[in-house]
């Protein structure tokens, strides 16, 4: 039995300031204690404020290589940004990909971040020929999340076309090539190869209606359903992507994901929807998956997040390309987009925006015993200190709001995973995760 002593604890609906202890027992929380006003163990004093673990919705680890490198181009779009994303992915090995991965995922580790949705699309050599071990690239990722320290549910993302051109899919194209599988049935083999650890789950992924046929999605859905693991998708990031769609299908992006729609969906994005396809979000319980410092960065445009949760869509984040990793600054984005769009505040508290960036993104990832500090939930906490310049003065009845809207990631003290500290004053306990970024980003490029 391990017990931490919380000096302030969100504890779900209030902030509590009288001291709590957490007493976890084999990775579970067994006892929160509130009103203990000094530590039994100062070793084990978490000083600020500590909530539940940070769930990372949305990642694509090799992304992290592009930060700062997109910018000087002049003008340009999603789709010119995706030519310089595609360069990057023409250049990963599995070795090279571990290292890479092991880095971003100690970053979001340093960011609160406990667990981490990897939508990994990256399977086969370049050219398309499978390795001799097929999952070889989905192993370099599971060995770099056990690595850094945190939850990894790994998206094997299905992704068997180039696109939609003239109203059809077209066949895969250069770097495209090594993301598919050919056909979903052989998706399926080798993603059913995958299974499920103590801190690893296997998820499916499609990549898009760009990239897999309404047939092949229904299979995928009946494959995620079986197993009762979450899916997700890409889905309506651009109004390219919609009207490619429609002269397809004649259908929205979300009514072909009509048979995956659930609990277990996830529509990452969901920046360009029709009323109806709220709706059909919502009447589902289908998670929304909003990634607003990718979105901005990608100048994709601002989703309706608070009429998808009027409709009973849950909300997740992601950091999706890594523009930042920051998950308070992905929580007060949706708020904040919103007001600008709309000319209202407080289109969402504080305490749902920190539920997107916990409880809903662990829901959606298939941990639904995570993201929150109770009893029987994972013991997986992130304290924020209280001390900087951007949060010292703060009154303890406007904590949470606070962290929400004006911390950022280096305010995060300590990390504990499963009851096990990976972060401690600020510092990864087993990696230098700023030497291994410039390391692994110079190796990729070096290639
Ligand atoms: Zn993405």
């Amino acid at each position: 039995v391990t017990t931490y002593w919380c000096e302030l604890a969100w504890l779900g609906s209030t902030v509590v300031d009288a001291g709590v202890e957490i007493e976890i027992e084999a990775g579970i929380i067994a006892a929160i204690r509130t009103g203990v006003t000094t530590p039994a163990d100062q070793a084990r004093r978490l000083a600020g404020v500590t909530l539940p673990g940070f769930a990372n919705a949305h990642s694509h680890a090799f992304h992290r290589v592009l930060r700062g490198r997109t910018h000087e181009a002049g003008r340009g779009s999603f789709w010119t940004w995706r030519d310089q994303m595609y360069d990057i992915a023409a250049r990963l090995t599995p070795d090279n990909y571990h290292r890479l991965a092991r880095a971003a995922y100690g970053e979001m580790a340093m960011a609160g971040i406990t667990a981490v949705g990897e939508f990994h699309y990256v399977h086969h050599q370049a050219g398309g020929t499978p390795y001799d071990d097929e999952n070889a690239m989905a192993e370099a990722l599971l060995a770099a999340a056990d690595a850094a320290g945190i939850r990894l549910t790994l998206l094997d993302t299905c992704y068997l076309h180039g696109g939609l051109r003239g109203g059809g899919p077209v066949a895969l194209d250069g770097v495209q090539r090594r993301f598919g599988d050919g056909t979903v049935e052989r998706w399926a083999e080798r993603a059913g190869e995958l299974g499920n650890g103590e801190r690893v789950r296997i998820g499916a992924a499609v990549h898009s209606v760009r990239a897999v046929s309404p047939a092949a999605i229904d299979l995928i859905a009946d494959w995620a359903e079986g197993r009762g693991a979450p899916l997700h998708a890409h889905v309506s990031e651009q109004p390219a992507e919609n009207d490619a769609c429609l002269a397809a299908h004649g259908r929205t992006p979300v009514e072909v994901f009509e048979s995956a729609l659930g609990p277990l969906f996830t529509a990452v994005h969901a920046t360009h929807l029709t009323a109806s396809d709220r709706t059909r979000l919502g009447a589902t319980a289908s998670t929304c998956c909003l990634c607003p410092t990718t979105e901005r960065d990608l100048a994709d445009g601002v989703a309706r997040a608070a009429d998808l949760r009027a409709e009973g869509a849950r909300l997740a984040l992601g950091s999706d390309s890594h523009a930042m990793i920051d998950m308070f600054e992905e929580a007060r984005a949706v708020e904040l987009n919103e007001r600008l769009v709309s000319g209202e505040r407080g289109r969402h508290t504080p305490a749902e925006l920190a539920a997107m960036a916990t409880e809903a993104g662990h829901a959606a990832l298939g941990w639904p015993d995570s993201g929150r500090i109770t009893i029987g939930a994972t013991a997986d906490l992130t304290t924020v200190g209280l001390d900087s310049v951007r949060l010292s003065g703060t009154a303890p009845e406007h904590v949470l709001a606070a962290a929400i809207f004006a911390a950022t990631a280096a305010d995060v003290t300590h990390v504990v995973v499963g009851g096990d500290v990976i972060v401690a004053d600020g510092q990864h306990l087993t990696l230098d995760v700023a030497g291994e970024l410039r390391a692994s980003i110079d190796e990729v490029l070096d290639v």
